[in-house]
């Protein structure tokens, strides 16, 4: 190895040393150009973990990652544009209704996304269930597409924060995901290495997110605006609750199938009403339009044609099937096995393991337990209670989707077990818990 020996900013970060913007960016850098060892990246990642990072450090690290590739200006894009994402959860189609929705509204939504992993899906392998339907844009037609269709949902190029790439992959490994500072860097190098005018964060919370309390998800939120806010970025976050799925579809084609329905006015959900918060936020920040207008104009765009017609039109222009806008079910796979599961017990739905469900999903193959895994588009579990609704004894609450029936039997033990009840009435969660940045 050239240079300063790198092991002196894993003893100085382990001995609990606040590091230089020099020191973090040479290790991270140098680890970029595959000049330092995974077995030394992972006793840095651990020693951040342990020993935590101040606010100067986050940056230091956010700016190298940026640093470490390409960036996208959207110089290109006439219209204003927009980026949104996830912390990651359980049924959590947001991106497939807010990209056409936002579309229709007059805004561009330049969308790089991610794969699921662990629990959470990922919106590459829900849009991935479209026959024929591409996620490796190039960076041009990523762009063209943006100011043709209004949006654009395409994997990050591996020119794009590579650091985070071998990083995020290394934290993995290492059991070193849930950190406040570790994640917010991750996830807003992303974001600062596209050039939307506005970033929109959605912080879970929650049995099905990595921060499992609103206050946790607040730390994140708060240190993702500030990192936005170093960076001179319009950002603004909401935490949002995951304590239970936020849609009914924990899978990939059924998320299609769900987002579709919602897109044709079916949907009166939570993941309607946080497709709309986003769309809403999005109007005022961009437009300038009051908050109430801009709510009647998504409304408007979800329950006529227009969100529908911008999400057939992406859908073509990324070489997918448009017919899955009119007869989901006619186009997208379906699992040989389709269980109906009915409630053991009744009472009012007091808690649901979120992550549970959605690792039961991922057992029937709809998400993947290592990196690189495939996934099996059609298989998945639809649920259908949210916290606080009476059930009676045997009503039906969802159907699991799987290869076979032991599969099968497996899933649904697992939904049954998730769940407690209440003889008395259960408030619901808000969905939104608090907005943060500026
Ligand atoms: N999503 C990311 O992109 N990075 C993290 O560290 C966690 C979630």
């Amino acid at each position: 190895m050239n240079g300063p020996d790198l092991r002196d900013v894993v003893a100085a970060k382990r001995d609990g040393r606040t590091l230089t913007p020099d020191e973090v960016e040479g290790f991270v850098l140098a680890y970029a150009r595959d000049d330092v060892p995974d077995y030394l990246a992972s006793a840095f990642l651990m020693a951040c973990f342990i020993q935590g990072l101040d606010a100067g450090e986050t940056v230091a690290l956010t700016r190298a990652m940026v640093a470490s590739g390409r960036t996208i200006p959207l110089e290109g894009v006439s219209r204003p544009t927009v980026d949104k994402h996830s912390t990651g959860g359980v049924a959590d189609g947001v991106t497939l209704v807010f990209a056409p929705l936002a579309a229709s509204l007059g805004l561009a939504v330049a969308k790089l996304s991610g794969r699921g992993l662990g629990h959470t899906g990922g919106t590459l392998d829900k849009l991935e269930a479209i026959p024929g339907l591409r996620t490796d844009l190039s960076v041009e037609r990523f762009e063209r597409q943006v100011e043709e269709i209004g949006c654009a949902v395409a994997a990050q190029t591996s020119d794009l924060v590579p650091a985070d790439g071998k990083l995020y992959a290394l934290r993995d490994a290492t059991a070193t995901v849930p950190s406040i500072p570790l994640i917010a860097s991750s996830v807003m190098s992303k974001k600062l290495a596209v050039g939307t005018d506005l970033i929109l964060l959605d912080v879970k919370a929650g049995s099905g997110a990595f921060m499992k309390t609103p206050e946790e998800a607040a730390g994140l939120a708060e240190s993702c605006a500030s990192l936005a806010q170093d960076y001179g970025r319009t950002c603004r976050v909401a935490v949002t609750d995951m304590s239970q799925p936020l849609g009914s579809a924990i899978g990939n084609a059924l998320d299609v199938v769900e987002a579709v329905e919602l897109l044709r006015g079916k949907d009166r959900g939570r993941l309607r009403e946080a497709s709309l918060v986003f769309a809403t936020e999005a109007q005022v920040r961009l437009l300038g339009l009051s908050e109430s207008e801009a709510r009647t104009r998504a409304e408007w765009a979800i329950d006529g044609d227009d969100a529908l017609e911008s999400f057939r039109r992406m859908v073509q222009a990324q070489d997918g099937d448009p017919r899955v806008a009119d007869e989901p079910g006619a186009v997208l796979p379906a699992a040989p096995i389709q269980r109906p599961v009915a409630a053991r017990e009744g009472g009012h739905l007091r808690s649901v393991d979120a992550e549970a469900l959605g690792r039961a999903s991922t057992d029937l193959g709809a998400g993947r337990k290592r990196k690189g895994d495939p996934v099996d588009p059609s298989v998945g579990i639809v649920f259908r209670p949210k916290l606080g609704d009476l059930v009676e004894p045997g009503q039906e609450l969802g159907v699991v989707h799987a290869r076979t029936e032991d599969d099968a039997d497996v899933a649904t033990a697992t939904v049954l077990a998730a769940l407690s009840w209440s003889a008395d009435p259960v408030e619901p969660p808000p969905l939104v818990y608090g907005w943060f940045g500026g």
